[in-house]
């Protein structure tokens, strides 16, 4: 992880190697600033030369992932074309709250209702009349809105930023298409299989048509087989586990479900309708978007089956920082996996006096803590 650096008038100039930033300390050019992130400020130094860095943002309803990337663009010599590569020098998951925010408010409301009915049943209610403010989100959606935002005011702060990109939707339906109604076959290319496959993840709720099951890798399954005239429409796939599949295999879905004919109506019934809201957006994500517009960067949105997509041809695990990374156009990813070699004696130390410590850093509200990198084997059994 790159160490962000300051100058003195507490400019963002370019992020630095940890190895820099120690020399630099030792030899008292450099202050430390704050320990989470890491970051230094240069005693001796007034501006400098910066190059251009993207902020990536994965937007999740758990976890929100920032990457801090420097922009390469080189020319492929082979193709002639313009290449955009990702040396990545910063990544951070952001935990949202939203869960719990949601409980303690349901508390509240408890409390204020058995207030309302123990002492104040003569009073008259006064709940009508009362409306939302425009482009109002619930508390629980509000706070990863402006958690997400604070980081990357925060990010521009430290380090020299121009451009930024955010995951906007789960799939594109402009890659697809709109499946549903044009019914284009699907195989314009891998970008547009991987469009697919979110959006019929998101269709048939991640749960395999025929068995029901969940939680185990699926497969695309044609429900009129192609091998009997079947097409590549949209409303002609679904997703099956493998032994379902198998078992399916060329029979039609008449046949297959004869026994079950109970199951056999929904899904054609499933099969045909549209997604239920086509752009299948969350509303956080177009406010966060809208917020990002308002910062006066370029800001790039893509959508999450090009990050899926990315993310399988350049192998890289899956975590919510690396996928922020996988956001928007990129060819390459270099540097994520970078060793990290600083041997701890391991353990907890306990019983240091006070009088032994002193404060570091203040408490803002956040609570930090280093991820262990996943190691790729650990990684693909989550994928
Ligand atoms: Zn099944």
């Amino acid at each position: 992880m790159a160490v962000f650096v300051l100058d003195k008038q507490k400019n963002p100039l370019m992020p630095c190697t940890e190895k820099r930033a120690r020399l630099l300390l030792q030899r008292g050019r450099a202050v430390v600033v704050r320990l989470h992130p890491f970051i230094i400020r240069l005693k001796d130094r007034i501006g400098g030369e910066t190059q251009p860095l993207r902020l990536s943002l994965d937007p999740g309803s758990k976890t929100t992932g920032i990457a801090v990337v420097r922009e390469v663009e080189r020319i492929d010599p082979d193709t002639g074309e313009v290449c955009r590569d990702a040396p990545v020098l910063w990544l951070a998951e952001l935990a949202h709250r939203g869960t719990q925010i949601r409980e303690r408010l349901a508390a509240r409301c408890a409390c204020r209702r058995r207030r309302r009915t123990a002492n104040l049943r003569h009073r008259a209610p006064r709940f009508h009349n009362r409306t939302k403010p425009l482009g109002w989100l619930a508390p629980s959606l509000r706070h990863r809105l402006d958690t997400t935002l604070n980081w990357v005011q925060r990010l521009r702060r430290l380090a020299p930023i121009t451009a930024l990109s955010q995951e906007l939707v789960r799939f594109d339906t402009q890659a697809l298409q709109n499946p549903e109604i044009s019914g284009v076959e699907y195989q314009h290319g891998e970008l547009a299989g991987y469009e697919v496959r979110e959006y019929l993840l998101e269709k048939w709720h991640r749960t395999c048509a025929y068995c029901g099951a969940t939680q185990v890798p699926l497969e695309i399954e044609h429900i009129h087989p192609r091998s009997r005239g079947g097409s590549d429409r949209i409303s002609n796939l679904t997703l099956a586990c493998r032994p379902c599949n198998q078992r399916k295999g060329r029979q039609p879905i008449e046949t297959f479900l004869a026994r079950a004919p109970k199951r056999l109506a929904p899904i054609k019934a499933q099969a045909k309708a549209p997604l239920k809201d086509a752009a299948a957006v969350n509303t956080t994500r177009w406010a966060l978007f809208q917020a990002l517009t308002a910062t006066e960067l370029p800001v790039e949105t893509v959508s999450g089956g090009r990050t899926k997509y990315n993310r399988t041809r350049l192998d890289i695990p899956k975590t919510h920082a690396l996928d922020a990374v996988c956001v928007g156009t990129v060819n390459q990813v270099q540097d994520w996996n970078r060793p990290f070699n600083i041997q701890t004696p391991g353990g907890t130390v306990q019983g240091i006096s006070h009088r032994y410590c002193q404060v570091l850093q203040r408490a803002d509200g956040y609570g930090y803590a280093f991820q262990p990198k996943p190691t790729m084997e650990e990684a693909r059994r989550a994928a």
